[in-house]
């Protein structure tokens, strides 16, 4: 029960990371605090469709 997803920052929508989710765990939309290197911060990245 894991689905591979990316996850795109935010503010500049710039997708920066790959990760598994548990779909038990994340039924939802999954979003979560990530360093941005294009922002050069921390922002919210937030699971694309
Ligand atoms: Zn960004």
């Amino acid at each position: 029960m894991r689905e591979n997803i990316i996850m795109a920052c935010t503010e500049c929508q710039h997708r920066n990371y790959c990760m598994s989710k548990n779909k038990k765990k994340h039924p939802d939309r999954f979003e979560t605090k990530k360093y941005c290197p294009f922002c050069h911060r921390h922002t919210v990245h937030r699971q694309t469709k």
